[in-house]
């Protein structure tokens, strides 16, 4: 298998009826930048930059949090990147940012919630960003967006930080694309407001799983009880990949899921072209995508949205079967 996967990292990965499929991986630190080389994925889809944070001993600093982003550029050369903006707060604590202890972490003050009550933390962020790609591709999602206004005042944050560079007569990136990450259940209803003004949009299936079935994803007693092959999550990332269809807005994919080979064919299914996977799902994912026959495998799946069992994992197991996937 590992000799295939090595195989498979230079080959497009295009599904048998022809349909190009752009398969990225998710990092956060430097060492994982090797994974890009080593699993020959396109891109990285989502960078979660909290790690640095999460590994440092205080709070990084500009000159730090710049030459991250820059080596992560430098590295990925031609290849893009979407750098998702701090994701701390709730059970991310971090010991030395003051945060009042929370009841509920995972529904408390995290990730752009924390950025716009401390914009000085989330500006610095932006700082460092703009400044690390002057003069190319800079691509930046903000996480937890619950309503459409916390997007509009996070990317009135970056013009705030891009006005800033302007004034010094700083280089600015070449390209600028800023896109919110789908992970509240709240945005299902309203993305017609939401969409025209973001650049793209990315599903973090992980909490919008968690949100949707009130289930925490760091407890073991109901981590599991669930199955994301399920028609209410299945039919919501329809939902999604048809409004973002008709409105041309970019939308990946970046939750676990899409680095599991059944689940991934499951959103091809549904009509997704763009995946981030964890490194280690790259080669499988892609030699699914290579198996697989769309407008079979669309039909066969059509069926099953409408089954009202909790999970459709095993019809969809005997689908891919069916189909050779
Ligand atoms: C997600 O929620 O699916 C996601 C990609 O973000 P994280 O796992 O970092 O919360
Ligand atoms: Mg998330």
């Amino acid at each position: 298998r590992q000799a295939e996967f090595t195989r498979l990292r230079g080959v497009d990965a295009v599904t048998l009826d022809g349909t190009r499929i752009q398969v990225l991986t998710n990092a956060g630190l430097a060492v994982d930048l090797e994974n890009l080389d080593a699993t020959g994925a396109e891109g990285i889809g989502l960078f979660r930059t909290e790690f640095q944070f999460m590994v440092s001993e205080e709070l990084p600093r500009l000159d730090s949090q710049t030459a991250l982003y820059k080596l992560v550029l430098d590295t990925a050369g031609d290849r893009p990147v979407t750098f998702r903006t701090l994701d701390i707060g709730g059970d991310k604590v971090l010991p030395y940012l003051e945060t009042e202890r929370e009841e509920n972490p995972a529904l408390g003050r995290r990730a752009i919630r924390l950025g716009l009550d401390r914009p000085g933390l989330l500006r610095l962020q932006l700082r460092a960003l703009l400044t690390a790609a002057a003069g190319r591709e800079l691509r930046v999602m903000f996480p937890m967006i619950a309503t459409v206004d916390e997007f509009r005042a996070a990317r009135e944050l970056v013009d705030v930080e891009c006005a800033w560079a302007r004034r010094r007569g700083r280089a600015l990136p070449a390209l600028l694309r800023v896109g919110a990450m789908i992970e509240c259940p709240s945005l299902l209803w309203h993305l017609d407001a939401l969409l025209p003004l973001t650049d793209f949009v990315s599903v973090g299936t992980n909490d919008l799983f968690q949100y949707m079935f009130a289930s925490d994803r760091t407890n073991p007693l109901v981590s599991d009880r669930y199955d994301p092959l399920s028609p209410p999550l299945l039919r919501a990332l329809a939902e999604i990949q048809k409004k973002c269809a008709d409105t041309g807005t970019p939308v990946s994919v970046c939750g676990e899921l899409a680095g599991r080979s059944l689940e991934a064919f499951a959103l091809l299914t549904l009509g997704y072209t763009r995946l981030s996977a964890p490194a280690a799902g790259v080669g499988p994912v892609k030699r699914m995508i290579l198996s697989a026959d769309l407008p079979a495998a669309r039909r066969g799946m059509a069926n099953l949205l409408g089954s009202s069992s909790a999970s459709i994992r095993g019809e969809l197991e005997s689908l891919a079967r069916k189909l050779n996937v």
